[in-house]
């Protein structure tokens, strides 16, 4: 598959996903990912969240990624003497040590 393909993929399910009543987008689904992770969503937000990740793969698969980040933070924040996991990439590290410095 190539580029092309996949921005065609992405601009069909937002415009699909649009057009269902209450649907959040992808983009809007990023921006409750933290508040999501943090308890922080109304009920109906996160009943929407929910809806969106049963039916975006994608989505769902941001949000695992993006906790297993976090958690990965949490240890290269706290404390830098436990060991970061081995199957965590270099590029991760450096990017969570980056925003740390920020
Ligand atoms: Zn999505």
């Amino acid at each position: 598959m190539n580029q092309g393909s996949i921005g065609i993929r992405r601009w069909l399910k937002s415009f699909m996903l649009k057009r269902v009543h209450g649907m959040i987008t992808c983009k809007e689904f990023e921006d409750f990912v933290l508040r999501y992770c943090d308890n922080e969503l109304t009920d109906r937000q996160r009943s929407l969240f929910e809806r969106h990740i049963s039916i975006c793969r994608e989505c769902r698969e941001y949000l695992v990624a993006y906790q297993r980040t976090m958690e990965v933070s949490r240890a290269v924040f706290l404390s830098s003497d436990d060991p970061v996991p081995d199957d965590v990439p270099e590029d991760l590290i450096k990017a969570i040590l980056k925003a740390r410095e920020e």
